[in-house]
């Protein structure tokens, strides 16, 4: 039997709070989020932001983005993942189990650079020009 009550409002986990309110884990534990939360009562602070979240907020706005959705150029596959500050803006992501010919062969004068690491399991691709 499929409870409907918890289908409606599942519990998330910590780092599911976090990516909800946008925000990083350390600051959702630091600032008493448990473990384990309902949706509804995530979407109660982020309707209602306690002063720590308000404060986030007025600070954050222009910064990078605390998560970033990466999403395989090939298969489809995405997650949200923490950015890291080497990170430049990708051309294309994708699994680091394909193969580059799966990607469109960069134009000409155009050189493409690769990113090991990625998330959990993806390689970034940057073209660039030469002549830039
Ligand atoms: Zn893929």
């Amino acid at each position: 039997m499929v409870n409907n009550s918890a289908a409606a409002n599942p519990s998330l986990n910590r780092r599911q709070v976090a990516q909800a309110l946008n925000i990083p884990p350390e600051m959702a534990a630091r600032n008493g989020i448990p473990s384990r939360m309902l949706a509804s009562a995530v979407a109660e602070i982020d309707a209602n932001p306690p002063a720590w979240l308000a404060q986030s907020r007025a600070n954050s706005t222009g910064k990078r983005p605390v998560w970033v959705e990466l999403r395989c150029y090939v298969c489809d596959f995405h997650e949200l993942a923490r950015p890291k500050k080497w990170w430049p803006e990708f051309s294309y992501v994708m699994c680091d189990f394909h193969s580059d010919r799966d990607l469109p062969a960069p134009a000409a004068g155009v050189r493409r650079s690769q990113f090991d690491g990625v998330g959990s399991r993806f390689r970034g691709f940057t073209d660039t020009r030469d002549d830039a």
